[in-house]
């Protein structure tokens, strides 16, 4: 049987904390936050799916996306075609390229995928797209090298292993990203982290001698 298709949001999430992916992708559960809820209105501005010509540039927003060789799906905010009918994703994204720097490793992954759909969709190269940062009103290009697919293939491989274990990954051991993390509330990883160094410390106190 097929296996089921990763979202490419998927990979994001992933890229911030695998165990954001399992809670949203694999439990379901999901809660709003400011950042939440400035990304819905954002995208609210390219989910009406069309397209227009400027200058001989072809740009279709919304556009469904999928890579059958990775089992990936999703869809592109916006999709410039270039003159020589290179496809070009441009990714939106809520904030300033300053405030995100910390997950734009996070967000190339997600463009990188969509540059891996669009070239099995397309038959072409797709060397480079972007990141548009709605509060600078900036782009910032990202460049689709060996590094970034690689990474897009093993973070795949990992949402597939994840999906077939019995229980959630772990909390992050770097609790930053916790701060702004919408699901902190239903995550509790400071409480899954002392239950996890309870059960370790019970179990030392009947393995050692003293
Ligand atoms: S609260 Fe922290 S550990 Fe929990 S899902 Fe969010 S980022 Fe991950």
């Amino acid at each position: 049987m097929k296996p089921e298709p990763i979202p490419l949001s998927a990979l994001q999430h992933w890229a911030y904390c695998p165990r954001q992916y399992a809670l949203i992708h694999l439990e379901q559960v999901f809660e709003e936050n400011l950042y939440t809820l400035r990304g819905q209105a954002l995208h609210k501005r390219v989910d009406d799916p069309g397209f227009e010509v400027r200058s001989g540039l072809r740009t279709e927003r919304a556009l469904p996306l999928f890579c059958d060789r990775m089992g990936l799906v999703g869809k592109a905010d916006i999709v410039e075609f270039l003159l020589d009918g290179t496809p070009y994703p441009v990714e939106y994204k809520h904030g300033s390229r300053h405030k995100r720097a910390d997950i734009a490793s996070c967000d190339d992954v997600q463009l990188a995928a969509q540059a891996l759909c669009l070239e099995e969709m397309f038959a072409r190269p797709v060397p480079e797209g972007a990141l548009y940062y709605a509060s600078s009103k900036r782009r910032r290009t990202v460049i689709v090298d060996a590094a970034l697919r690689q990474q897009v293939v093993d973070i795949s491989t990992q949402i597939r292993i994840a999906q077939a274990q019995p229980c959630l990954p772990p909390p992050q051991t770097d609790e930053s990203r916790c701060h702004g993390c919408s699901l902190l509330e239903l995550c509790q990883p400071k409480t899954v982290r002392l239950k996890a160094e309870y059960r370790a410390y019970i179990a030392h106190l009947f393995t050692t001698a003293d």
